[in-house]
């Protein structure tokens, strides 16, 4: 089998206006990059009948992930394959994976998105943009209080740090501010990665120009020595932070290779942050294909959660259907199976950890939406697993699947999983929401506890029942929540896999978030710049005279 980019460099990527014309977008409505890579202008507000709506999510994965890019790509060609007209959301990339372990965001073997080398890397430059206006605002903050501090801002109270696209742990803690009178006022200050920050979850939520500069307004960058909050507004600096991002909002259309249009732009992680691609993409692919694909980062738990409970209401959408991505190997894991060992079959450890599976279709199935589960085929599975797999979930969790071989074969692997898709999006669906709008904030937490994690209880720190406090005092706590948690469990321990019980969930701090409009609650020991791993995928990369690059997957 040949590389993720060998194959994207042997595919023939249509023009993008090609691409475009698909979905009726005209030529004057694209910002061209290059010959494949175009941002779109529309206007999401003109009424058009909208598309089907399907969301991705996953079990808890393995460190490599479960493929849920991989499937939404190949779903995407499936329906392509079906006559359908398609268009898919998908996350940008960061760069601090892509270098270090868990790879690029792109799909897979024979469905992927592309230019992928492109797209992985630098694409149009959004996250540049991203960085360079979070970094523009620390430095703003920095130089206000170097100027005699009018707004008595408290240097130890800022709560906006700095970012990176790279994954540094070096940077987490760091004193800023040496040098003497004229290099600024020495204090502690960190790096988060560039996914991690505000303005991230800003863009992925905005639903345009003014929205974007009105909740860059709304940031609260930190306190004044006698704790009033202080807003980017106070500091009148949201113009121009809203002009650094003036084209990182639009949405970038590429294609898949078998020429699907896709809509990638956004990249928050799902486990520090909310996890989906901008509401402008899933907006734009409604807006112009019949059926819209979206991946919500991790499992249900974490980007599933989040899909249903923040992004759909400002979306003004709740998915027709859900498909929940499971592998053999992933489930093997949560059996109890070493990590090296998941390629050699193990019925057994399958039987144990399809609860994991259970659990995250239960947690789907709870907003009322039709669930599909899509097993997504390993060359390493035996077909007495997949078999075992796909019989479990007709007869124990009673719902549709389809096994999906798209890695391998593109397209053609996914035509009966884009059947079941097209089928459950007809069903008929009504919309249950996790907790009621107005439930207080220990409730939500508590909901998603019990409801979804299947947790008994939560338990704040010290540094959180402050921050408790302090958000009630400043009446914020009817905003939704964003559970910040390891992706690898249902419970804040990253080592605890299947489908525990009767667990409490240990919430370190409360981040008031007032320009994203949620609270983050952090768990766990869940770390806001990741570090490198022994053997970071930079080593293996290389591109030669002729422009080949090989080791980016
Ligand atoms: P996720 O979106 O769930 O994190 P990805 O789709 O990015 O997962 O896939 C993770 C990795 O697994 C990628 O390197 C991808 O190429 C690989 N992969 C996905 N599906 C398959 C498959 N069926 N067979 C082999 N490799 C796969
Ligand atoms: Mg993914």
């Amino acid at each position: 089998m040949k590389s993720d980019v060998e194959i994207s460099q042997e595919s023939r990527m249509d023009p993008i206006v090609k691409i475009a014309a698909k979905l009726g977008i005209k030529e004057d409505q694209l910002e061209q990059y290059g010959h494949y890579k175009a941002k779109v202008q529309f206007d999401p507000k003109v009424e058009k009948p909208a598309g089907k709506l399907i969301l991705v999510t996953s079990i808890n994965p393995t460190a490599a992930g479960e493929g849920k890019t991989t499937v939404t790509i190949g779903l995407g060609d499936g329906l392509s394959e079906l006559h359908k007209k398609v268009a898919l959301a998908l996350r940008e990339p960061s760069l601090g994976p892509v270098m270090g372990m868990k790879g690029g965001a792109t799909g897979g073997g024979y469905a992927q998105v592309v230019p992928m080398d492109d797209i992985n890397l630098h694409f149009t430059g959004d996250f540049d943009a991203l960085t360079e206006a979070h970094n523009t605002l620390a430095a703003l903050i920095d130089n206000h209080i170097q100027h005699g501090n009018q707004l008595n801002i408290d240097p130890r109270q800022i709560t906006w740090k700095r970012v990176l696209d790279v994954n540094d742990r070096e940077l987490r803690q760091v004193v800023v501010g040496l040098g003497g009178r004229t290099s600024g006022v020495p204090r502690q200050d960190g790096f988060d990665i560039t996914v991690a920050s505000e303005l991230m979850a800003i863009l992925c939520l905005a639903t345009d120009l003014v929205d974007l500069k009105k909740r860059i307004g709304q940031m609260l960058i930190g306190y004044t020595y006698d704790r009033k909050p202080i807003l980017v507004s106070d500091l009148h600096v949201q113009g121009a932070l809203t002009l650094l991002l003036k084209d990182a909002i639009k949405p970038n259309l590429v294609q898949t290779i078998e020429h699907t249009p896709a809509f990638i732009h956004g990249g928050p992680f799902a486990n520090i942050a909310h996890g989906c691609n901008s509401i402008l993409a899933t907006q734009a692919a409604l807006h112009f294909a019949d059926y819209a694909i979206t991946e919500a980062g991790f499992g249900s738990d974490l980007g599933g959660e989040k899909f249903m409970d923040i992004v759909s209401p400002k979306l003004n959408k709740t998915p027709d259907c859900v498909v929940v991505v499971a592998t053999a190997r992933a489930l093997k894991l949560n059996g109890g199976v070493n990590k090296n060992e998941l390629n050699q079959e193990n019925l057994a450890a399958l039987a144990d950890g399809v609860a994991n599976l259970k659990r995250h279709v239960a947690n789907m199935r709870q907003y009322g939406k039709p669930v599909v589960v899509a097993i997504n085929r390993f060359s390493s599975d035996s077909e007495a697993e997949i078999n075992f797999l796909t019989q479990y979930v007709t007869n124990e969790l009673q719902v549709k699947s389809a096994v999906i071989n798209s890695w391998a074969q593109g397209g053609k692997g996914a035509i009966e999983l884009a059947k079941e898709v097209v089928a459950a999006c007809e069903q008929p669906a009504d919309f249950k929401p996790l907790y009621a709008a107005g439930t207080p904030l220990l409730d939500k937490i508590k909901a998603i506890v019990t409801k979804t994690y299947g947790g008994s209880d939560v338990v704040l720190s010290t540094k959180a029942q402050t921050a408790l406090k302090q958000i009630e005092k400043m009446g914020y706590s009817q905003l939704p929540v964003c559970m910040a948690k390891t992706q690898y469990s249902l419970t804040d321990n990253a080592k605890q896999l299947g489908a525990p019980t009767n667990f409490i969930i240990h919430v370190s701090d409360l981040q008031l978030k007032l320009g994203a409009g949620f609270i983050v609650a952090l768990t766990g020991k869940i770390l806001t710049m990741p570090g490198l791993p022994s053997h970071p995928a930079a080593l293996d990369m290389d591109i030669d005279e002729n422009g080949r690059i090989t080791g980016l997957f």
